[in-house]
């Protein structure tokens, strides 16, 4: 079976590790070089997207940012899973806030801003303080603005205004009220062509500058899990969704709002490569090859840390858990690899991270301390 990843990045490339023991050959097609490449290697294997789509009988993507133009094409086939609606859903704020709003789960209140009657309309509606986020092209907290105070409007409306004009194509900004959240979790869950659905175990988040840091996975309530399975299951269905989905959302209080969703394998389930029965990237694959799902049972509790701008570490970190590197050259900021974590119990993976703490990359060494001193209660 050959299946076909748009997008040419590390979630290719550990599909096409995860593939491998079922067969599945995973080839990557880069949407801006236009190369159909060796997710692993990166070797050409060839150009074009029609010489893409037509090297595989299966076609899924590992980002949502995909020019619609694309999509389309590959829906055409009748390859494309998850279907092109739902990863357009996943790229523009826009149509992922209706979604909610159709699927009856909790979001934050919104308005679309165009201009500046609707920007003045959405400080008036939504309130203060307020999170502007552009519709279209943001990921790790980029392409956002906090709008706090009154005195802050001009200035933030300026910025806005700028970002608006210079934009290219159909852009808007969607203007949400900020959510004075306790803690951030997400769910990822897999659903496969016959509607069968499963979920992991929620996981806790911590984000630094706006970029995941930590994930730690197994140590959330029952109750948070079955509200995040109904509301997994409502938008999972309201997409007629194929595949991996991962849904972002703020804990306030003993309550759930979802943030975001991404219609893909998701950097905050990493985790499930040691601390689950089958790892996202598997039934990913499973599901959009039509396959039977693996269980998503978690093995024992795991926390995930990732690596941003560094390309070594000190090698004890080795002894203390899985380091996967992503093979890409260093850049500052930029996702260079994970290090995944396990102990059998939550106290012992807040021991586990605790001694990882001081040895972790420097922008996580803060984050891998808190999460060591919530697991230790
Ligand atoms: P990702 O890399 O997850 O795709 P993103 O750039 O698409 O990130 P969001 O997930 O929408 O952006 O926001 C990034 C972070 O900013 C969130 O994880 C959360 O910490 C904070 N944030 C976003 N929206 C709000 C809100 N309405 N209220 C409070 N904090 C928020
Ligand atoms: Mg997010």
């Amino acid at each position: 079976m050959k299946v076909l990843v748009l997008g040419a990045g590390q979630l290719a490339r550990m599909m096409s590790l995860a593939g491998a023991p079922l067969g599945i050959e995973v080839s990557a097609y880069d949407v801006v070089s236009e190369d159909i490449v060796h997710p692993l290697t990166k070797t050409a294997l060839g150009h074009g997207l029609g010489n893409a789509i037509a090297s595989a009988q299966i076609i899924t993507a590992e980002f949502e940012h995909i020019p619609h133009a694309i999509l389309d094409q590959c829906e055409a086939s009748g390859k494309l899973h998850p279907s092109a609606q739902a990863i357009k859903t996943g790229g523009d704020r826009r149509i992922e806030k209706s979604l909610l709003d159709k699927a009856g789960v909790a979001n934050a209140t919104y308005e679309v801003v165009n201009n500046r009657e609707d920007f003045d309309r959405a400080v008036a509606k939504v309130g203060l303080p307020m999170v502007l986020k552009s519709a279209k092209d943001g990921y790790d907290g980029k392409g956002q603005w906090r709008l706090k105070s009154e005195d802050q409007k001009e200035p933030v409306w300026q910025e806005i205004a700028a970002f608006l004009a210079a934009a290219k194509g159909d852009q808007s900004i969607v203007a949400e009220a900020f959510v004075p959240f306790d803690y951030e979790v997400s769910l990822i869950g897999v659903r496969n062509m016959s509607g069968e659905l499963e979920v992991y175990p929620l996981t806790e988040n911590t984000h630094v500058d706006g970029v995941l840091n930590v994930s730690v996975a197994g140590n959330q309530p029952m109750e948070l899990q079955a509200q995040a399975k109904a509301m997994f299951r409502a938008v999972a269905e309201a997409l007629d969704y194929v595949g991996v989905l991962a849904i972002e959302f703020f804990v306030v209080g003993e309550k759930l709002l979802v943030n975001e969703i991404a219609p893909r394998v998701h950097n905050s389930g990493h985790w499930s490569q040691q601390g689950a029965e089958t790892c996202q990237f598997e039934n990913h694959l499973r599901a959009v090859t039509g396959m039977p799902l693996g269980r998503t049972t978690l093995l024992r509790p795991t926390a995930m840390v990732n690596i941003l701008g560094e390309d070594t570490l000190p090698e004890a970190v080795y002894t203390m858990g899985h380091v996967h590197w992503y093979g890409k050259e260093k850049r500052t900021g930029r996702k260079m690899g994970h290090i995944n974590l396990c102990a059998n119990t939550l106290i012992g993976l807040g021991q586990v991270l605790d001694a990882v703490a001081p040895l972790a990359p420097a922008h996580a060494r803060e984050a891998v301390a808190a999460s060591a001193r919530k697991l230790a209660g």
